[in-house]
């Protein structure tokens, strides 16, 4: 058997060498790349062991001792590709910490690849197993995304065995609370974004989606902003409405600033929507959702709150639906009532910018070599924000290189085994070549 596959081996490397020298066929493969796609091939099967000790590991994002456990055994991965690790304590934001893995070379392109080992499902979750089922298997973070997480192992171990991570520089990311980062941003993400400002190109391996036998990877996402409209008005009985010295309370203003963002903010690929409304008198709203309200019907309501979601592509929109909505509260507030408005950005927009078009660019060169689809870009209304976005507003990022799965955050969230092999020769051909 042996023997057979070493000869199968040899034919295909000429033939590629055969490809390769005729320049007839556009982009193909190198010898080096050949042996690159054969070794990803080779460690298909432990790599689909490896995935399953670590979904069986519960690493909830408010878990953080099972998120170390699950990045305790990721840092013996990569130490034994020869990368340096180091962990990013997380304590003051009450989180897991960040597991970051280094070669430090000079040559090529400098690349950072992004992950997250932390998933939705808490150790009170009923879903905790890794099951297969031929091609398929579920566990909680099957794609969502210890499946990305094993792309980038398997690309990389194929990369160390053709001698092609020596001198190259290559930063893996992981951090353990992708799902609900750690507040403020300004700590939880401050090295993520330093190792972001350090690169060339960024990689980053939330699930890949595939419909109708496309592949997509996402250019651009939408960042995620959240607003809170506040009114403040005179109270008293409800048959002084409208006089005066009453005016006309706290909920007739807020529901007039509501009208006209809902009938004059629209623009493409950006919402926004109010998710929470409450009005009359004593509101207490907590940051979990939690809230409270009195009133009564005869009694001029004192006070409106409004907690909303703001969507947006570019940092430009950003800046114009923001003002736009400033002005809207601040402007001809009702008779006795005062409005405002304030803004917390969590997500930065990842802009369609044209370095992470000319990267997708780069990678449907490897397809083509692969002589596999090209992969498109994913519509950005498609995709929430993720941690790719705090780094896209300095370097050129891809998203959605992971695992091809569905139902992430849903017990039964699956991963497509048979498909992981290609999506690490897609990776590891393309740092390869950024390398270079
Ligand atoms: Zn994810």
């Amino acid at each position: 058997m042996t023997g057979m596959r070493i000869h199968l081996r040899l034919v295909v490397l000429s033939l590629a060498v055969l490809l390769s020298s005729s320049g007839s066929f556009g982009q193909q493969l190198s010898k080096e790349e050949v042996s690159i796609v054969h070794s990803v091939d080779e460690e298909a099967p432990p790599a689909v062991a490896l995935l399953e000790r670590i979904v069986n590991i519960n690493s909830g994002t408010f878990n953080p001792p099972g998120v170390v456990e699950v990045g305790k055994v990721l840092e013996g991965e990569f130490q034994a590709l020869g990368f340096t690790t180091r962990w990013i304590p997380m304590d003051a934001v009450q989180r897991a910490p960040s597991l970051v893995a280094e070669r430090r070379g000079t040559r090529g392109k400098r690349v950072l690849l992004i992950g997250h080992m932390d998933t939705v499902f808490e150790p009170s979750s009923p879903f905790q197993k890794f099951v297969r089922n031929g091609d398929i298997a579920t566990g909680p973070g099957a794609s969502d995304m210890k499946g990305g997480i094993i792309v980038i192992l398997s690309a990389l171990k194929a990369l160390r065995s053709a001698g092609a991570l020596d001198g190259a520089k290559i930063t893996v990311f992981i951090t353990g609370d992708e799902e609900a980062p750690g507040d403020p941003i300004e700590i939880s993400r401050k090295e993520l974004i330093e190792a972001g400002k350090n690169s060339d190109a960024v990689l980053s391996y939330e699930a890949g989606i595939r419909e109708q036998g496309k592949d997509y990877a996402s250019t651009a996402r939408r960042g995620g902003s959240s607003w809170e409209l506040r009114v403040h008005a005179k109270t008293g009985h409800s048959g002084g409405i409208f006089s005066a010295e009453q005016g006309d309370g706290a909920i007739f203003e807020v529901s007039r600033i509501l009208n006209i963002f809902h009938d004059t903010l629209r623009e493409a690929n950006m919402t926004y929507s109010p998710g929470l409304l409450l009005g009359g008198l004593n509101i207490k709203a907590e940051p979990n959702g939690d809230a409270s309200v009195a009133g009564k019907a005869n009694i001029i309501p004192g006070e409106a709150l409004v907690r909303g979601d703001l969507r947006v592509l570019t940092p430009d929109q950003l800046a114009r639906v923001k003002n736009k909505m400033l002005s809207i509260v601040n402007s001809a507030n009702l008779p006795g009532t005062k409005a405002e408005i304030t803004f917390s950005d969590r997500y930065p927009p990842m802009a369609p910018t044209p370095g992470n078009v000319a990267l997708l660019a780069k990678l449907n060169e490897a397809n083509r070599a692969l002589s596999v689809p090209e992969i498109e870009a994913l519509d950005p209304m498609q995709r929430g924000a993720g941690d790719a976005s705090f780094v896209a507003p300095f370097v050129d990022v891809l998203d959605g290189l992971g695992a091809n799965g569905t139902g992430a955050h849903s017990p039964g969230e699956t991963v497509d085994l048979s498909r992981m092999p290609l999506q690490s020769k897609r990776t590891a051909l393309l740092i390869y070549r950024l390398t270079q």
